[in-house]
């Protein structure tokens, strides 16, 4: 076997090309803080796209992984297990949901999501209730399902046929929808906040109509709050925050604090429809998966950690409205919680991917949501010292893309 450097280079080499990731290799984490191959530090924003609510390397969640690690690793779903156990339980009593199911990641809990609303509406009402609403520029995974009902057509062009029965309309406009739902809709999707999509946040009036409409209709109402969960809007899921409750809700990312792990929520009316061998997943429900996330849900779930979300994401905001004073470069800071957005003003347009590289240059990590909307979801325990010290290095990076642009 020949020995290739393992560094970025062997990325090009060795992997299908639909990633382009930045140019290093981190290679170890601690709380905020990343540092690559050549031990440059990195300060992270990105937050592993809002997955690493505690940070990098978590002592609670070290000790918990490896006390796991000694006692149980996999069983599959013929045999139920302690962990799993435990997390249902806990999400139970925190959320509105009676019943839980388990599954590796974000798409796999929406594909569960969108397969129990079409079944729930097959059972109570018949096969004509089939049809699923939701938003555009809504995101919900990468399967041929999810992409489907996901609300950017670019990432289903060229995997066609795509499932059918299927609408999209535009987000916050309750009239749209209203002209859509009919008795043949079973379920209307969204994001509390669209992610993806550019840190949109729902209009709470808008979500309290889209569940009258729904309610009107008997439409379930799914939440995704793959990216809005577990802490990230200081509430443990947004929709408590909204004051509007779904039927279904999908959790992933945070929810493991970067072990992957994938829930679908649901109340005692709709579950009965995953009736036995309707549904499954081998790993679903895996020991380690869910004695990590059990710890990480215990963990966020406190006045110490959502109750200083608010106060961090004004920290981000004040040292966004800082940098945009000095250069000018922002239409609008958005989002809710350590959920941020901040849209380039339209002379950058397009350009979101130039300011990650440059920032990364400068040793921060941050993210993009499209190609206008630079996007922030770091660690909800992030240190104010780490935020003002990365925004220091945005500015520097902001100040180097807009010089470069001007020579
Ligand atoms: C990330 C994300 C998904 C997909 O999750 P994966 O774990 O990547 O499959 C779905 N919905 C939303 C809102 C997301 O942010």
């Amino acid at each position: 076997m020949s020995k290739q450097p393992v560094n970025r280079a062997l990325f090009d080499d060795v992997m299908v090309p639909n990633y382009n990731p930045q140019q290093m290799v981190p290679v170890r984490g601690r709380g905020s803080r990343v540092w690559d191959q050549e031990d440059n530090e990195y300060i992270d924003f990105a937050g592993g796209i809002a997955v690493n609510a505690l940070g990098h390397v978590h002592p609670e969640l070290v000790a918990t992984l490896k006390e796991q690690a000694d006692k149980l690793w996999h069983l599959s779903n013929t045999f139920t297990n302690e962990p799993a156990l435990r997390l249902a339980n806990l999400l139970k009593e925190t959320t509105f949901a009676d019943k839980i199911f388990f599954c590796n990641s974000g798409a796999e809990a929406n594909e569960a999501a969108f397969k129990l609303a079409r079944k729930y509406a097959y059972d109570n009402f018949g096969p004509e209730k089939h049809e699923i609403i939701a938003f555009y520029q809504g995101f919900h995974g990468r399967t041929l399902f999810t992409v489907s009902v996901g609300g950017q057509a670019k990432y289903r062009e060229g995997f066609e046929p795509a499932p059918g029965g299927i609408t999209h309309v535009p987000f916050n406009d309750l009239e749209a929808l209203k002209a859509a739902i009919s008795d043949k809709t079973c379920a209307v999707v969204m994001e509390p906040i669209q992610g993806e999509g550019g840190v949109i946040p729902a209009d709470p009036e808008f979500a309290k109509g889209v569940r009258e409409l729904c309610d009107q209709h008997n439409a379930l109402l799914v939440f995704d709050e793959i990216q809005t969960g577990v802490g990230r809007t200081g509430h443990l899921y947004a929709y408590m925050g909204l004051g509007v409750t779904p039927d279904i809700l999908t959790s992933a990312k945070a929810l493991g604090g970067g072990f992957p792990i994938g829930a679908m929520l649901t109340t005692d009316r709709v579950a009965p429809s995953f009736g036995f061998g309707t549904h499954g997943s081998t790993y679903g429900g895996n020991p380690l998966a869910c004695a990590v996330a059990e710890k990480a849900v215990e963990l966020i779930n406190t006045p110490e950690v959502l109750g200083q979300v608010a106060g961090k994401r004004a920290v981000f905001v004040e040292e966004l409205d800082k940098i945009n004073a000095k250069h000018s470069i922002f239409t609008e800071v958005r989002g809710d919680g350590l959920l941020i957005g901040a849209e380039l003003t339209e002379q950058w347009h397009g350009q979101g991917a130039k300011f990650l590289a440059a920032a990364r240059e400068e040793g921060l990590m941050i993210l993009v949501a499209g190609p206008n909307v630079l996007r922030m979801a770091p660690s909800l325990i992030i240190p104010d010292e780490d935020i003002r010290d990365g925004m220091a290095l945005l500015d520097k990076a902001v100040e180097k893309v807009i010089n470069s642009q001007a020579n």
